[in-house]
């Protein structure tokens, strides 16, 4: 339900993905849209691999105002765009699409997202070391986003090529080095004692292996802050072992609505509002918890 009387003149967006019956993103934009009074309407697509060309046609020929690109899409869009945002170019990932009189320009606002969400809490990462679990597209956007702070970070990643790579990608782009270490307990153990700020952003933790956690406990420390970027549970494992620890935590909710309210402006050139969409994605992530 969005609230809004669908009509001749609504205003299509939406969330491009596989799976996409578990995303947040409806409820939260529509929840915006209402909020706002605007004839806008935000729709899941499913879509597979083998569907996208003629899916990111179908934003043009449906005057789609633009799109979220989700899981197995982000860096398989790119080369189907007119034009490309250097930071998304960068971090090798698109999830936002805008639709100008039918050219498609592709952006991230998870990297921005991350940042606002930082700034939100009072973390300047100015100085901080951080560690980063992970090298899939969202810890690419983190690690660029933390390297913009100006932050020392290590980055671990089961597949430890994909950790040099964004290590590489990093490095050409801030003009220093960086850490890249394969993701096990002996090299966990050494960056933990080194960072202040930690970020899981692999998917392990998430619905539904929910007690499944990328740390063990015995390594976390009161020192530590703590940010899970997966926000189905809202309280991953990883945050229930840090707050046990006495360590400050930060959920994957917060950078999901600044993702979300940054992607809502760029379509709508409104100011998004932040809270609605923030109370719309919670409820939706505990209606799916149950
Ligand atoms: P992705 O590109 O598929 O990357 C997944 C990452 O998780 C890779 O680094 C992968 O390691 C690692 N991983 C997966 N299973 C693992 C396991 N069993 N053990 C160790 N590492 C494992 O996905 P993504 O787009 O980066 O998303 C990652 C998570 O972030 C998801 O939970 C997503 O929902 C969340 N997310 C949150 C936000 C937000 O706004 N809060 C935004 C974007 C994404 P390998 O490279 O070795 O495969």
């Amino acid at each position: 339900m969005t609230g809004i009387e669908l009509n001749g003149k609504t205003v299509i967006c939406g969330l491009m993905g596989d799976p996409v019956e578990h995303s947040v993103s409806p409820a939260m934009h529509n929840a915006a849209f209402h909020r706002l009074g605007l004839n806008y309407a935000y729709l899941p697509f499913r879509v597979s691999k083998e569907g996208l060309p003629g899916a990111v046609q179908g934003i043009r020929a449906l005057h789609i105002a633009g799109v979220n690109v989700t899981i197995p899409h982000k860096t398989s869009i790119i080369p189907l765009l007119d034009e490309i945002d250097p930071l998304a170019r960068r971090i090798g990932a698109v999830n936002v699409v805008h639709n100008k009189s039918g050219r498609l320009f592709g952006s991230n606002t998870d990297a921005d997202g991350f940042l606002r969400m930082l700034k939100e809490q009072g973390i300047d990462g100015h100085g901080l070391h951080a560690a980063v679990l992970g090298a899939g597209g969202a810890s690419r956007a983190v690690c660029f986003a933390l390297a913009s702070l100006g932050c020392e970070i290590t980055i671990l990643n089961r597949t430890l090529q994909k950790a040099l790579d964004c290590a590489d990608d990093m490095e050409k782009y801030a003009g220093r080095t960086f850490s890249a270490l394969e993701l096990n307990t002996h090299n966990l153990a050494a960056a933990l004692e080194e960072a202040g700020l930690i970020v899981n952003a692999t998917s392990l933790g998430m619905a539904p292996r929910a007690d499944e956690s990328p740390i063990d406990r015995g390594l976390l420390k009161r020192r530590h802050i703590v940010v899970d970027i997966v926000y189905n549970p809202v309280k991953t494992g990883l945050l229930s072992q840090a707050q046990k620890a006495g360590a400050r935590t930060i959920g994957g909710l917060d950078m999901l609505a600044w993702q979300g309210a940054l992607s809502f402006e760029i379509w709508t050139g409104r100011r998004a509002p932040l809270d609605v969409m923030r109370r719309a994605a919670a409820k939706a992530v505990k209606r799916y918890e149950k």
